[in-house]
């Protein structure tokens, strides 16, 4: 069973130090070997880095790739960010049938590496926002950049109860496309009354015999369509005012202990899985220390894409928690090259640097 959570992920290092890509993921792809462009710095040096591969940083990467930065991308030990653990997403332009969230990733890294991106996918360890170039080092190799971009996005966030924590992976999870399949023919929870735990309640549809929708309100969070879906759902039940207070069984998940959360009445349900979907939390851990955040932990924003460092910009779920949307955050990634590109355009005239003419630009020869 498979334990994933969204995010950005971990790495391989080869003896020679080469980074290649390791990624535990359903994806089709060659391994992706950073080519030993080494500067004077230790390491490998990039004018623009981004760090994650949801939406957000690939379509930075495609953006930056296009303006001829060669971006270098921290992929994550486990790449793509949420719409990997998305099933069906119906609601990004230009798939009007819907399109498989891993399918979309992958679509988009094939298109940030067609022009030139490179990818490497291991996760980030820690980062110096004060040095210059800035440095970020990940699966133990230290990395330099002129501009950074931050694209972490959000992971999923858990109960909070020990035997939650104990059985994950024997029954808990928070990954219905990953761990649904295991579910064939049997009575499942799914906890939360947002888009997220609306979506993976039909999903289970398909294996479960039934799934039990539990909601610590008598009001769904999630979009009106959802809802309707849900609630219109044979194999769906919905238990409303109800918080889950803990997870019974030993070896296995065997139930879930239910707190009204009117009366604080507490009564047991059988089931024989756990589906959490209540929400995410931004990945913010390593910048904390250079970077300003919100008082929900979300990275905050100075100008357009702009972080509180020059040349440090932010794209995507890490700072965004009104949209949280897959092409939001792909539009975020756009804004977020487009400013890297002009700021490190502003950044080599200020030092005098003579720059290529733009396409079409007409250059005189006095
Ligand atoms: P969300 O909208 O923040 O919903 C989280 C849900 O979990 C809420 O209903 C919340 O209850 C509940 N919750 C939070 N903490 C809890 C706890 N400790 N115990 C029990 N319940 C708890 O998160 P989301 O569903 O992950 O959606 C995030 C964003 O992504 C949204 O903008 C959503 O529209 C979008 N999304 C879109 C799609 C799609 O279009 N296909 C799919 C997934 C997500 P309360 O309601 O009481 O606060």
């Amino acid at each position: 069973m498979n334990d994933n959570e969204a995010g950005f992920g971990g790495l391989q290092i080869l003896d020679d130090g080469d980074p290649t890509a390791a990624a535990p993921i359903a994806m089709e792809r060659p391994a992706t070997t950073i080519p030993a462009t080494t500067t004077d710095h230790e390491g490998v040096h990039a004018r623009v880095l981004i760090i994650g591969s949801g939406p957000a940083g690939l379509t930075a990467a495609i953006y930056a790739a296009r303006a001829d930065l060669a971006p270098l991308v921290i992929a994550g030990y486990v790449p793509g960010g949420q719409l990997m653990i998305t099933s069906e997403v119906e609601n990004f332009p230009g798939f009007p049938e819907g399109i498989d969230g891993p399918a979309l990733m992958a679509n988009m890294r094939a298109q940030a590496e067609r022009f030139g991106s490179r990818l490497v996918d291991v996760d980030v360890e820690s980062v110096d926002l004060e040095a210059r170039p800035f440095e970020v080092t990940a699966g133990g190799t230290r990395y330099t950049a002129d501009a950074v971009i931050v694209a972490t996005g959000a992971s999923a966030v858990w109960l909070d109860l020990d035997n939650e924590t104990r059985l994950r992976g024997r029954g808990v999870s928070a990954c219905a496309t990953c761990d649904g399949f295991f579910f064939r023919d049997k009575k499942v929870a799914v906890v939360g009354g947002g888009d997220s735990a609306l979506e993976e309640a039909l999903f289970l549809t398909k294996f479960a015999s039934e799934v039990v929708l539990i909601h610590r309100r008598d009001a769904f969070r999630g979009s009106r369509i959802m809802q309707n879906r849900v609630r219109n759902h044979p194999k769906i039940s919905i238990e409303w005012n109800a918080q889950v207070t803990d997870v019974l069984g030993q070896d296995r998940i065997e139930g879930l202990e239910l707190t009204d959360t009117r009366s604080s009445e507490k009564r047991e349900l059988a089931v024989e899985g756990l589906f959490v979907a209540i929400g995410h939390k931004p990945n913010t851990d390593v910048f904390r220390e250079y970077l300003d955040v919100d008082d929900k932990g979300y990275l905050e924003i100075s100008e357009h894409s702009r972080s509180n460092i020059e040349g440090v910009f932010v794209a995507g779920d890490v700072h965004d928690h009104r949209y949280r949307q897959a092409v939001t955050a792909a539009g975020d990634g756009c804004r977020a090259a487009i400013d890297a590109e002009r700021w490190l355009g502003e950044q080599a005239e200020a030092a005098g640097a003579v720059l290529p003419p733009e396409e079409g630009e007409v250059v005189s020869v006095s």
